[in-house]
């Protein structure tokens, strides 16, 4: 029987972004049915403001691949991530931007080193911050070395959330049932092997960040007090 690795999208705000994305994917889905792996989509729209829902709506139309949950106001990316791991029904569950700054051609990687160098997931991380304003560069690194040093969960500086992950792993996260949810420290606490890739970072492809320097401030917050 064939495997299926779900794609778990948190989408605030992507209508511009989404088509682009949609497109990358099913280029790697080509590569995947040569070894009779298929991928399924699923779009978290976090109460979007403009089209998001609608881009999403007409591609579950076309595709029997892409399927998304609606939320009723903006929660947040980790309410995304969490509905998202929680609905998954693939073998192997990954976590991707709309926005195209995890690069889908390193699927095909990720899933090898779990299938063939027995790893539970692979995790990545970029080595630079290129693109991002300064201020929030500095902010960004003092978090991580204040957070490393007052938690005994590692934290790892540039890491992305974008992350391929056996279902045993992702039902290790599920089982953490905390409301203020910070999946990066998640990630280190629930253990299992991990292999790290590492890449320049890639600036998105359209549409702005939607993160202000306050809501990351409070974010981070949130991360200090639960490790
Ligand atoms: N996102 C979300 N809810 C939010 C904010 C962001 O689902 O309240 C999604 C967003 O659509 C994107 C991902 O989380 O797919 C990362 O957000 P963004 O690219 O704006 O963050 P950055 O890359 O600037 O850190
Ligand atoms: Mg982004």
């Amino acid at each position: 029987m064939s495997e299926t690795i779900s794609i778990i999208v948190p989408s605030y705000n992507e209508e511009k972004s989404i088509p682009f994305f949609y497109e990358a994917i099913c280029a790697e889905r080509e590569k995947f049915k040569q070894i009779d792996v298929e991928l399924e989509l699923i779009f978290v729209d976090d109460g979007s403001k403009d089209r998001t829902l609608d881009v999403v709506k007409e591609l579950h139309g076309r595709d029997g691949q892409v399927h998304y949950i609606s939320f009723s106001r903006n929660f947040g990316k980790e309410a995304g991530i969490y509905a998202g791991l929680e609905h998954a029904t693939g073998d192997y569950l990954v976590l991707m931007d709309a926005d195209l700054q995890d690069p889908p051609s390193y699927l095909m990687e990720m899933y090898k080193a779990i299938k063939e160098e027995g790893y539970d997931s692979v995790a990545t991380r970029r080595v630079d911050r290129k693109g991002e304003p300064v201020i929030r560069s500095f902010f960004a690194r003092q978090f991580y070395k204040l957070m490393n040093q007052i938690s005994n969960t590692e934290i790892v500086d540039g890491a992305r959330d974008y992350r391929l992950m056996t279902r045993q792993m992702a039902d290790a996260i599920l089982s953490m049932k905390e409301y203020n949810r910070f999946t990066k420290g998640i990630y280190g606490w629930v253990g299992f092997r991990t292999k790290w890739l590492e890449y320049q970072n890639v600036e998105r492809v359209a549409g702005e960040t939607k993160w202000s320097f306050w809501k990351l401030f409070k974010y981070s917050l949130e991360g200090i007090m639960a490790f």
